[in-house]
Order: structure tokens, then C-alpha cells, then sequence
């Protein structure tokens, strides 16, 4: 039986509509939730995606401030506006644009900005909090694919879950976050023995290792859930020369003829990543002013 497949793209819409909902209960309170976003650089496709968090952040009624620096801001500049931003009390979520010019540290960059502001949930606090179990800003990845998997899971406690990658903003807190629901986790890599046998007996299957279609239905044991977080640009010269198409990790035709359910791509992770960041602000702003969280939109 073909798998269901996981529309991320309506998910998304969801969650912005509660995250719309928690802003509007936080200004009846003479509280706005604002998201500043830093980007050093020009960056194509960074450009886009500022773009799209800076109209969707202000289309669920949040305030956007978008910095946008040169290429050839110092790393100085760049802490000192981090540094007038933390204490900015408009200013409830901060992310800086990965990747930064090589002049700048990304690591020093990302631990400037207070953890409770922390809306991308790097700050090495935050991973540590996650690590340990404890209440934190998690990574917007991540917390969408938990997202779709509580959704479709009434609980994940017991799954035998695999995450294939181990980076620290998708494999890494993936993991943690499939450990706290209570699942068998294993993680693997580039240097996993058998990983086929080893992904196979997963009940959760979550790609995320930027190799594109990797993962045949071969790989997935039968009524599995499979998260596809891979985003891969191919050649499509069907679609006219020189044209791309995008691709998953994961051999959408062959894993979904096996899987239970599965996300696709485009349409899937995708979406869910910036409604992901849209409620994280709000989670943030609610904890800054000792208010209730947003039920739902946390881990
Ligand atoms: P990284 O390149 O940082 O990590 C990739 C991981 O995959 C590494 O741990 C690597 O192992 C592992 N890997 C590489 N080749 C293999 C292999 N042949 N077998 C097993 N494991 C392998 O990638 P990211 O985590 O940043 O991103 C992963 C994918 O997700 C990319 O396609 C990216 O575009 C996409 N992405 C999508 C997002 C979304 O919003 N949907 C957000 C973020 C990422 P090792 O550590 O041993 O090298």
C-alpha cells in the first residue's frame, strides 16, 4: 500500500495559524513579538530566505527587523549590533544568517546572542540544555520534523528511531530530541557499517545527509515513517536544458511504495522550518515576560 504522505506544506500553515493566534493574545497584553534577522553579505539564496522569514514574521502580526550588512562588516560590528539587539527589549528572537564571511566566527557569533533570544536554538546553552533534557531553545529543523512525528504518532515512546547525518543543527539535536520522547536512537554517518541493515529496522527513519535520493525503499522497513530533511538541487533536462528540480535524501518513489507515512520534497521539512522559527519567537517572547507558553509549538 502506498505510503501516506506527510503534507508539510498544510502542517506549516498550521502552525502559523496558532503561532498568529499566541500573537494576538500577547498584544491584547500591549506585548509584540519582534524577530531580528542578521545578514552579513549577498548570499543568493540566503537573500531569499531573510526575504521569506522577514514577510512571514510580519504576516502572523510579529514585528521583523531586518539587518543587513556588507561583506565586509568586522566580526566587532557584528557582535556590538548582537550586543545592542540582546538588550533590546522589542527584540525577542535574534538569528544571525549562516554561513557568515570566513573573517567571521560563526561560533563566537552564535554564542553572543542571549540564549533566551536564541529563536535557532544554537547557543551552545541551548544545546546543552537540549542534551540534558531540560527546557530549551531548540533548532527550528528539527523541532518541525518532531512536529509532523508527534502528529502522526500518538506516542513515540518505545520507536526504534535512526537519524542518518550527525550535523549539529539537524542529526545531532534531532537525536536529543527523539531521546527525550522516549525513543531507541541511533545516529548515523558516513562511516556507519551496514547502514541499509541498520536504517531498515527503523519504525522513524529521518534523513538528513544532503545526498541526494541515498535512501531507496530497500532501506525502509515496511510501514515506517520516513522525515526527508534533505534538500538537493539535480539536473532535470526534461524540464529544458540547464533547468535543476529539487530532490530529497531519500528515493521518493521507491520508499514511499514501503513506507507508512513520508514527507516529500519539495512540500515537506521545507515549509516547516521557518514556522518552526515564527514559533520559537513566540515561545521566546512568552518566556521573556514570564507569560504561558503557546501550547503545541514547543518540544
Ligand atoms: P551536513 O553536511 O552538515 O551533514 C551531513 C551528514 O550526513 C554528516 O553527518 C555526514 O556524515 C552524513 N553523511 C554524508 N554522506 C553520508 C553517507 N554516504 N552515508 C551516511 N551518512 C552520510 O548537512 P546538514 O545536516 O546541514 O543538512 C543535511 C541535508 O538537509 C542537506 O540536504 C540540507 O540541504 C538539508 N537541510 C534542510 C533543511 C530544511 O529546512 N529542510 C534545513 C537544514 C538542512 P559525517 O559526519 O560522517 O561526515
Amino acid at each position: 500500500m502506498a505510503a501516506e504522505i506527510i503534507d508539510g506544506k498544510a502542517f506549516a500553515a498550521t502552525v502559523r495559524e496558532k503561532v498568529a493566534a499566541h500573537v494576538a493574545q500577547l498584544k491584547a497584553q500591549g506585548i509584540t513579538p519582534g524577530l531580528a534577522v542578521i545578514l552579513v553579505g549577498e548570499d543568493p539564496a540566503s537573500e531569499v530566505y531573510v526575504r521569506n522569514k522577514g514577510k512571514q514574521t510580519l504576516e502572523v502580526g510579529m514585528n521583523s527587523f531586518e539587518h543587513k550588512l556588507p561583506a565586509d562588516t568586522s566580526e566587532a560590528e557584528v557582535l556590538a549590533l548582537i550586543e545592542r539587539l540582546n538588550a533590546d527589549p522589542a527584540v525577542h528572537g535574534i538569528l544571525c544568517q549562516l554561513p557568515v564571511p570566513d573573517h567571521i566566527d560563526e561560533a563566537k557569533v552564535t554564542n553572543a546572542i542571549a540564549p533566551e533570544k536564541d529563536v535557532d536554538g544554537f547557543h551552545i546553552s541551548n544545546v546543552g540544555l537540549l542534551a540534558t533534557g531540560q527546557k530549551s531553545m531548540v533548532p527550528c529543523t528539527p523541532l518541525g520534523c518532531l512536529m509532523m512525528l508527534r502528529e502522526r504518532h500518538s506516542s513515540l515512546s518505545g520507536l526504534n528511531a535512526v537519524v542518518v547525518g550527525r550535523s549539529n543543527i539537524v542529526g545531532k539535536p534531532m537525536a536529543a530530541l527523539l531521546l527525550k520522547d522516549s525513543c531507541t536512537v541511533t545516529i548515523a554517518h558516513s562511516r556507519t557499517r551496514d547502514i541499509e541493515a541498520l536504517c531498515r529496522q527503523a519504525d522513524i527513519l529521518v534523513a538528513a545527509v544532503g545526498r541526494p535520493e541515498m535512501i531507496t525503499g530497500e532501506w525502509v522497513k515496511p510501514g515506517a515513517t520516513v522525515i526527508d530533511v534533505g534538500i538537493n538541487r539535480i539536473p532535470a533536462p526534461e524540464r529544458g536544458e540547464g533547468k535543476m528540480r529539487l530532490v530529497g535524501d531519500v528515493d521518493f518513489a521507491s520508499a514511499s511504495a514501503v513506507a507508512g507515512a513520508i514527507t516529500p520534497v519539495p512540500g515537506g521539512v521545507g515549509p516547516m522550518t521557518i514556522a518552526c522559527l515564527l514559533a520559537n519567537t513566540v515561545t521566546a517572547c512568552s518566556r521573556i515576560n514570564g507569560l504561558e507558553e503557546p501550547e503545541g509549538l514547543t518540544a
